[in-house]
């Protein structure tokens, strides 16, 4: 700016300044603070950085809120302002000014900051990930280990882990610490359901909490018997046009391939498909399933799954992904597991160069479900982060469950941690009503829109899933944020405040224009 031309205030700064000179209250300025502000006025002078002007405004902005001194009578005349607040918009390489950065921008970080600051307090102690807990998943491991006469080989591989899987009660209380009470109804329920985790698994299960969210997700209650009622026909039953196949929409079916899994969920919505036993599917059924795809060329996205997808031995997962590349119409591949989270040691390299060599070919997805932080640890992190390294995206299906990730401290954690270990948060489904076995673990709707909408604002946007119903497919359960319209205009709400704002609509008129960019020159041609 040359010495002749004034230096004009924007907006924010003249408003800022107008808060700052307005003497509400006779005060004035102590000693002190007459001193602290001489030197900051001295550093924002004579240094050409920014920090030191936002430093004396902030503070003169402070004095000011806290008993209404003027900066005049601090010392500072409002040309001497005027002139920082030029100085300032001169450094800043954007032209924030002085008014925007501490009379706006500061403000709103504050309010921010406290909107999450229950959240950074509480979660160490309310939703500890597996990395944070690990020095006491080690001491469980070590106990396990032992209980179960396992080498660190066995403890540390795929195969080790299945073999020594805890499949029946006295084992569970062997190595798990639960009420006498509790052993006998999981006897009684285990009858009827079956129960299975891997020693790693149920490492995951931290001692001092009674509803531990791991021991919740894996060990069958008694209300899964008492609320069973009348046992309801298996999911998609109504929605299997070929052998193994669900499908719900044009464009997407699933191949069930397998009914086994590393361990068995409480919450299972194939809880039906999962039985009683293990089968193996013969080469004639994934062969319908596959004619099935070929027939109908609209079919671009293939889910494998099942039961867990990772269960298939390489050898069958790799004749079905070249199977599935090979149909020209095929253009995507998902496949959903729990693997990694419940035994992540079946993620070797052989698998990944599987996962790789068809994700060359055409794009794979991996699907899991990680319902809390806890199932997050520094071996699950190491597999993610392998098992991102070599397809196009790793992405989470939680399941909103009563106790485990029903708060928004817990599911908030869980987002933000398993975002960190390379995964992307994508649905958080509301726990079916299909299913009167779990009953006893389902979560109101409007809870969880209250706890997905409460991300809005607060975690980073694509740490935020959606959250869904799945009746006969998928239903978006957001609340809506748009109130109304009036104008052209449209009524909105912050989901993280509810502040009311404004928003201008696109015009319809001039979106109905055709002779718009480029085409306008041809209409001239034409002409
Ligand atoms: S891993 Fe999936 S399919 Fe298997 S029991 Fe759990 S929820 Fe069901």
């Amino acid at each position: 700016m040359s010495s002749t031309t004034p230096y004009v205030l924007d907006s924010f700064t003249e408003n800022f300044f107008e808060d700052l000179f307005m003497a509400e209250k006779e005060t004035s300025a102590s000693e002190e603070q007459l001193a602290a502000v001489a030197e900051l006025k001295d550093a924002a002078l004579t240094q050409d950085r920014t920090g030191p002007i936002v430093e004396l405004f902030a503070n003169l902005a402070r004095i000011h809120g806290e008993q209404g001194t003027t900066p005049e009578q601090l010392g500072l005349t409002r040309d001497e302002l005027v002139t920082l607040a030029d100085k300032h918009a001169k450094l800043d390489e954007h032209g924030v000014t002085v008014g925007g950065r501490v009379g706006k921008a500061q403000p709103i970080v504050r309010e921010a900051k406290a909107r999450i600051a229950d959240y950074l307090e509480r979660h160490p102690d309310e939703a500890p990930s597996g990395i944070e807990a690990w020095e006491r998943i080690l001491e469980n491991q070590a106990r396990i280990k032992g209980v179960l006469g396992m080498t660190d080989e066995d403890w540390n591989s795929y195969s080790g882990q299945l073999r020594h899987a805890v499949e029946d009660v006295d084992a569970l209380a062997s190595v798990i610490d639960l009420p006498a009470k509790a052993v006998e109804e999981v006897r009684r329920v285990t009858q009827t359901y079956r129960m299975r985790l891997t020693p790693y698994y149920a490492s995951l299960i931290l001692p001092d909490r009674s509803n531990d969210p791991v021991l919740l997700q894996a060990v069958p209650t008694a209300e899964m018997v008492d609320n069973a009622g009348v046992e309801i026909p298996p999911v998609a039953a109504d929605h299997s046009p070929a052998r193994l196949i669900d499908q719900f929409y044009p464009r997407v079916v699933t191949i069930k391939a397998t009914n086994m899994c590393a361990m068995y969920c409480t919450h299972c919505l194939r809880i039906a498909h999962i039985g009683t036993k293990d089968r193996i599917y013969s080469k004639e059924a994934y062969g319908e399933a596959l004619d099935y795809i070929r027939a109908n060329p609209e079919i671009r996205d293939v889910l494998v799954t099942g039961g867990d997808a990772f269960v298939l031995p390489n050898s069958m997962l790799e004749w079905l992904l070249g199977e599935l590349d090979s149909i020209e119409h095929v253009r995507m591949k998902r496949l959903g597991t729990r693997i990694p989270v419940t035994t992540p040691q079946r993620v070797d390299e052989e698998l990944l160069d599987i996962l790789e060599a068809s994700n060359d070919r055409k794009p794979v997805r991996v699907v899991t479900q990680i319902n809390t932080a806890q199932e997050i640890t520094p071996v699950s992190k190491a597999a993610f982060k392998a098992i991102s390294g070599r397809v196009m995206a790793v992405m989470n299906q939680a399941v909103l469950l009563k106790g485990i990730n029903d708060t928004k401290i817990k599911m908030w954690k869980l987002c933000e941690t398993i975002q960190e270990a390379y995964v992307r948060p994508y649905y958080v489904f509301n726990c079916s009503y299909r299913n009167p076995q779990f009953t006893h673990l389902r979560v109101p709707v409007a809870k969880g829109q209250e706890i997905i909408e409460s991300m809005y604002g607060n975690i980073s946007g694509d740490a935020i899933p959606r959250y869904i119903a799945t009746a006969g497919g998928k239903i978006p359960l957001h609340k809506t944020n748009l109130l109304g319209r009036k104008d052209g205009n449209l009524r909105m709400q912050k989901p993280w405040s509810e502040e009311r704002v404004m928003y201008p609509d696109a015009d319809p008129r001039e979106y109905a224009r055709q002779d718009f960019g480029f085409a306008r020159y041809q209409a001239d041609t034409e002409e």
